[in-house]
């Protein structure tokens, strides 16, 4: 019998005393952020203990409940947004390189002049194209299934799953689960998030993240990570190298048609 269970059986039928407090449950699900405290502070101590799991509400590793299939993302939203990724970034290199072309035709610049400004073009241009590789094809941080991230299952993911074995998806077992040491369990995806890590369920990707900032319509793609990880170093040089791109071809232009009014 477990915490829930224990108060469901003597609440009910308890003379008229001194109300009793329901007892805080461990790794239950937080509804009320004034609830919050009190499971902290409960879960805290029993995890200072070895992990039992009929006290703490999991079950054991032994018990290998096979998991549902992971939600499907949605593929084709997802990839029309990256068809326009593609298409306008594409566009947006094939202007510069004609813009760039056009102003270091012979006689406009000199031949070092003209080195420099296919020089940086090209540069952006590679850069642009990594970035835009990395953001489609890279991993922004998904917590994948495995042994570290699936266990231990909570107890009430684990009812669920007993109850509907061959659902595709966890039922009826409410919202996530949290636990002060080992983060917040998705009862979509069932794993484990780590706390403190800004993890997040991407309603479109359908996926548990790591340090997620946003999902983004524009290349379909969750935007996650940190200074050197996930994404978003080349999410933000992409838009940097947009800027670079833009204000250098317009001082090639600049520069070219200078010349041209130049009599020297
Ligand atoms: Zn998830
Ligand atoms: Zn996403």
């Amino acid at each position: 019998m477990d915490a829930s269970d224990a108060a469901d059986a003597v609440l009910p039928d308890a003379p008229l005393q001194t109300p009793v407090p329901p007892a805080p449950l461990q790794g239950s699900v937080v509804k009320e952020p004034s609830l919050l405290p009190a499971i902290t502070a409960t879960a805290t101590i029993v995890a200072a203990s070895p992990l039992q799991a009929d006290d703490v509400g999991f079950v054991d590793d032994d018990e290998d409940l096979p998991l549902p299939p992971l939600p499907r993302p949605r593929r084709a939203a997802l990839r029309a947004e990256s068809c326009i990724a593609i298409k306008t970034i594409l566009a947006i290199i094939g202007v510069v390189l004609i813009i760039t072309h056009l102003a270091i035709l012979p006689g406009s610049l000199s031949a070092a002049s003209r080195a420099v400004c296919l020089a940086v073009t090209y540069a952006e241009v590679a850069v642009a194209l990594l970035c835009l590789e990395r953001i489609l094809r890279g991993d922004p941080g998904t917590i994948k299934r495995t042994p570290a991230t699936t266990r231990p299952m909570p107890r009430r993911v684990a009812d669920a799953l007993r109850r509907y074995p061959t659902a595709d998806a966890v039922v009826g077992c409410g919202n996530n689960v949290v636990d002060p040491v080992l983060g917040s369990y998705c009862v979509r995806c069932c794993v484990w998030r780590p706390p403190r890590s800004k993890a997040h369920h991407c309603s479109q990707c359908q996926r548990c993240v790591v340090d997620f900032d946003h999902h983004c319509g524009f290349y379909g793609r969750c935007i996650a990570g940190g200074r050197t990880s996930g994404n978003v170093p080349f999410f933000f040089a992409i838009i940097a190298t947009g800027y670079a791109a833009f204000f250098s071809t317009l001082v090639f232009l600049i520069l070219a048609l200078s010349s041209f009014d130049d009599p020297g």
